[in-house]
């Protein structure tokens, strides 16, 4: 595959409802959105999934335009591509900028699956034909959340995903399992704690989460392991595993029990593979988080999380649970809790451009 252009949209989507977490709230929602033509005119799309500050990882939306216009883009163009690994090998010289790679090599990979007339969950390996799918529950008071939580059940999730921050989050498990003893339930904490907190996150116990995300520092796999070894709760990576050999070195230590795998924050399709591959090998349980994305990085979630050991239902709503009208048609439906992974060549789902347009706010074209 020769590229023959890349152009680069700066969108801007207004989400449904404000999302809350430890780190702040996000209503509007900043994304870039990158599509790749070969020289036999495919076209292959990527999401970027940085947000506009950098609470959840370093990076953001400028940072990550920057990283791509002046760095990896330039990569691209270098040479043919014959296969989509090629690309992460190719961006090895940059550090980090994961969701930046990441990016660019979702757009190679749709591209390759267009050029291979399959569906992209089939080339990269999937197997599944539906995937189940979970809520993330943004903070919100305890009256709020029990609706939210009803609303979603009925609508047949799998399981219910409730962020947590110091102070909060006795009052809002012991609400939430009051009214529900049993349904599947976790806590993403994002970070809020330090291990000063352990008689505190030992206490949480009591509530049977399926799994306490994120409760620690993002750079501190030593003390999640230290805490892993004192609570039966357990523990789920996020921000700590932005590569293959993070997730080495946090199964070895024995940090987590589970990986929560999204895409942007480990660099890429190539690199989601083998964390999955690593954890299938380990014991170690798998499923697909979310990152408030439109229409594209959410139908690449859709393929990665068909992939046989993400075991555990996925972060990726429909489109409309977070969108008035999303970039792609048709949009992510969920169903009874599941999403139908498509059969369709590429994405299985179409940009649909009159909308792109519509929530761009910047574009450049690249040659
Ligand atoms: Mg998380």
């Amino acid at each position: 595959m020769k590229i023959k252009r890349i152009t680069l949209y700066h969108i801007q989507m207004k989400l449904n409802t404000p999302f809350v977490t430890s780190y702040g709230t996000v209503q509007n929602r900043d994304s870039i959105i990158v599509e790749m033509e070969d020289k036999k005119g495919y076209i292959g799309w990527g999401e970027c999934v940085a947000f506009s500050a950098p609470w959840y990882t370093e990076e953001t939306v400028k940072t990550c335009w920057h990283i791509m216009e002046d760095f990896l883009i330039p990569l691209i163009f270098q040479q043919p591509i014959t296969h989509p690994d090629e690309v992460l090998k190719r961006f090895l010289p940059i550090r980090r900028n994961q969701m930046a790679k990441a990016a660019l090599e979702g757009a190679v990979w749709d591209l390759y699956a267009n050029h291979q007339e399959m569906a992209l969950s089939k080339v990269i390996g999937g197997e599944k034909e539906s995937i189940d799918i979970g809520v993330a529950i943004g903070i919100k008071p305890l009256e709020e959340m029990l609706d939210s939580i009803n609303a979603a059940l009925a609508e047949g999730y799998k399981r219910i995903k409730v962020k947590i921050k110091p102070g909060i989050e006795h009052k809002l498990l012991q609400g939430i399992r009051k009214h529900f003893p049993d349904i599947p339930l976790m806590a993403d904490a994002n970070s809020a704690y330090s291990l000063n907190d352990i008689d505190l996150l030992k206490s949480l116990d009591e509530y049977k989460l399926t799994m306490i995300e994120q409760p620690l520092a993002t750079d501190d796999i030593v003390n999640h392991a230290k805490l892993q070894r004192q609570i039966n709760t357990p523990v789920c990576l996020d921000e700590s595993i932005v590569s293959y050999e993070d997730a080495e070195k946090a199964i070895e230590l024995g940090s987590c029990k589970v990986i929560n795998i999204k895409i942007g924050r480990v660099g890429g399709i190539g690199e989601a593979k083998r964390i999955h591959d690593l954890c299938q090998q380990s014991n170690i349980a798998v499923w697909g988080g979310g990152m408030l994305e439109a229409g594209v990085a959410r139908a690449h979630s859709v393929a990665l999380a068909s992939l046989p050991y993400f075991i555990l239902p996925a972060d990726t709503a429909g489109s409309s649970r977070y969108w008035e009208q999303d970039i792609i048609e048709p949009e992510v439906v969920v169903h009874q809790g599941t999403i139908n992974v498509p059969k369709k060549p590429g994405l299985g789902y179409n940009v649909n451009r009159k909308r792109l347009e519509q929530v761009t706010i910047q574009k450049k074209n690249f040659f």
